[in-house]
């Protein structure tokens, strides 16, 4: 196992200060090493899930070559040819495990934010401390956007989110969280050939929570309530003028329309299970309140808007991996982890790569499994 850093290094290098998962602590169970600390119903702050990893690795006895960073992989007497800083491997089979969040994506209309503005990635973002002092702009709307721009506005500074499709979920429902649903209904475990959209379900953005001692909902109504600016998709940057899309109040409807989609099958699936835990009644939430009249446009010149953090996903980086197998848009094009044209290449740890819970960290016990079947039949020939 070849790692550039240190174990658990994206979260150690590569999140704020503030941050905390969002998946309670019992589902951050890896294989072989469940959760047993005292407060499964908490999240881990980032230095908890570093030394969870870490006890994992240790745990596990993991053969891991911290320091070496793979620069290229390519083919090779039927197998693959390594290239580290540390020297060269050749090997039969090749685990892709470098994550799926190494850059933050920032779209390529951000050329035209005016010079004056500073721009803010996830990855630069520490805490509202280290921002210029004024306006701040997030964009994006989903985990990483709900977040920052709740952390920024409670730090004094006044905050614009730019909301584009989005997925809203309430962190508790029915007196349980959310991602126990999820789990427990099956709706996570769905496999990638099972879903009718595949391509669709893997680019969706990450839902609208946040991991809090409180448990706290973090939805739009309440960052609106709390006196956040809402609004629309930013569309276009021309001379210094940010244009945000008008359909805010659609796409606050098929967020709604989507969750109570979601929140119907856990009550179906809670009806037909013989459940060991009790839950409460049925809820629904309120709807999305849209503003009367959202603004349309913001002058980036007029001082209004200080700083731009882009919280406009992450795309993970393979640069490195010099062989023909990504698709027109530079995607990795897998077969539920098993690269596609290059027998013996494996990916782990995309969204939805051979479930809906792909990418989260339960999700690599299931897949690792499945890989590992996979990756033994190639080698038995
Ligand atoms: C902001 C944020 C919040 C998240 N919150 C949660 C959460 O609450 N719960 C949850 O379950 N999941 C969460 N995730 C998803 C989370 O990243 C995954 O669950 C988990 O980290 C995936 O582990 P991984 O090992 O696949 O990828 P990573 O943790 O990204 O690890 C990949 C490793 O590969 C190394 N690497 C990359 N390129 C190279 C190279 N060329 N050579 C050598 N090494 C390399 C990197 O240094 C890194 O250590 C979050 C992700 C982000 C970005």
């Amino acid at each position: 196992m070849l790692e550039r850093g240190e174990v658990a290094n994206s979260w150690r290098r590569e999140r704020w200060d503030s941050l905390r998962l969002l998946t309670p602590n019992w589902q951050s169970r890896l294989p072989g090493f469940p959760y047993r600390g005292t407060d499964p119903d908490g999240f881990m702050t980032m230095h908890e899930v570093v030394e969870h990893v870490s006890a994992f690795a240790a745990a596990s006895a993991a053969p891991v070559r911290t320091h070496t960073s793979v620069t290229a992989v390519s083919r090779a007497d039927g197998g693959y040819r390594v290239a580290t800083d540390c020297g060269e491997i050749r090997c039969r089979c090749v685990v892709l495990a470098s994550g799926a969040a190494n850059i933050p994506h920032v779209p390529p209309l951000s050329q035209a934010v005016p010079k004056e503005i500073e721009c803010v990635t996830p990855f630069d973002y520490r805490n509202p401390q280290r921002l210029p002092s004024g306006g701040v702009l997030v964009v994006g709307a989903s985990a990483t956007g709900v977040q920052l721009a709740d952390e920024i506005h409670r730090s004094g500074r006044p905050v614009t989110l730019s909301v584009g499709e989005h997925v809203r979920l309430p962190r508790n429902y029915r007196g349980r969280d959310v991602l126990w649903w999820m789990e427990r209904s099956g709706v996570w475990n769905q496999r990638y050939d099972e879903i009718d959209d595949i391509e669709r379900a893997r680019r969706l953005p990450s839902p609208q929570l946040v991991g809090t001692p409180q448990h706290t909902t973090l939805d739009l109504n309440t960052l609106r309530a709390a006196g956040v600016g809402i609004v629309g998709r930013l569309s276009m940057i021309r001379d210094g003028r940010a244009l945000f899309s008008g359909g805010l109040a659609n796409q606050f409807a098929l967020a709604d329309l989507k969750m109570d989609r979601l929140l119907a099958t856990f009550d179906s699936w809670a009806d037909g299970a013989a459940l060991d835990v009790e839950v409460g009644p049925r809820e629904r939430f309120e709807p999305t309140h849209a503003p009367a009249a959202p603004r349309l446009s913001l002058d980036l010149r007029s001082g209004e808007i200080r700083c731009i953090v882009w919280g406009t996903g992450f795309r993970p980086d393979y640069r490195w991996l010099g062989l023909p197998v990504f698709d027109h848009r530079g995607e990795l094009r897998h077969d539920g982890g098993a690269v596609v044209g290059a027998p013996g290449l494996y990916a782990i740890g995309l969204p939805v790569l051979r479930r809906r819970k792909s990418t989260f960290i339960l999700g690599a016990e299931d897949d690792a499994r499945d890989i590992v079947a996979h990756l033994e039949r190639h080698l038995a020939g």
